[in-house]
């Protein structure tokens, strides 16, 4: 199994090679041609499966091929439990979209000042990744609009329902157009995360290694 094979755009393919990877891990090559069809996602994944270009990917794609959209508004968003992991997410988005021509990646998380978020969002943002109760904070005060949303992730769902995040997430899944596609990860994938599944996506694919 090559990257070649799994029907990515060049721009993205020449970045997974500049970043060193020579062969798709299981997740990616499970979910990175699915998500491509525009399925939703219920993906169970762990740490360092390479999960996050799984998702990244495929959700970059859409902005390589679709380059009208650049502009818009938010097209990407990442819900992360943890400050640490959306700092991660977002690095490795700049990685993957280095050849997309003037990428513009946002992170608002909790804990940290909001002067910067506020700056970042107050300009172009077309991938914002986020920890959900400082985005309901930005949401609320209309500094953020989500209605140009395409791709929705929902990164470690399961610790982010640990965490209590659960009415942030709907409030911020309403926010976000039904016409999205959305792509869920979790280490598990049982009642809790299939009723959060049901509620918010369409006819999902079960992908579990
Ligand atoms: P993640 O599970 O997304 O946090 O990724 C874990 C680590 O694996 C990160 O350092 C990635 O850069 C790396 N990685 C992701 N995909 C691949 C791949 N196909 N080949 C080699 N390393 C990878």
């Amino acid at each position: 199994m090559s990257f070649e094979t799994l029907g990515l755009a060049p721009d993205l393919l020449s970045a997974v090679l500049k970043a060193g990877f020579t062969e798709p891990t299981p997740v990616q090559a499970a979910a990175i041609p699915k998500a491509l069809a525009g399925h939703d996602l219920m993906v169970s994944s762990q740490t360092g499966s390479g999960k996050t270009a799984a998702f990244m990917l495929p959700a970059l794609n859409r902005i390589s091929t679709m380059p009208a959209n650049k502009g818009t508004g938010v097209q990407i968003l990442v819900l992360t439990p943890t400050r640490e992991l959306a700092m991660q997410v977002t690095d490795a988005t700049r990685s993957y979209g280095a050849n997309l021509k003037d990428l513009r990646t946002a992170t608002v998380v909790g804990g940290m000042p909001y002067a910067a978020q506020l700056k970042a969002l107050s300009r172009r943002v077309d991938v914002l990744v986020a920890t959900p109760g400082r985005l309901i904070d930005h949401l609320q005060s209309r500094r953020v609009n989500l209605s140009t949303v395409h791709t929705l992730v929902l990164d470690e769902a399961d610790r982010m329902l640990d965490m209590g995040f659960i009415e942030d997430i709907e409030t911020i899944v309403a926010s976000t157009p039904a016409s999205r596609q959305t792509l869920l990860f979790s280490a598990t994938l049982d009642g809790t995360i299939a009723h959060l599944a049901g509620k918010m996506m369409r006819d999902p694919l079960r992908i579990e290694l």
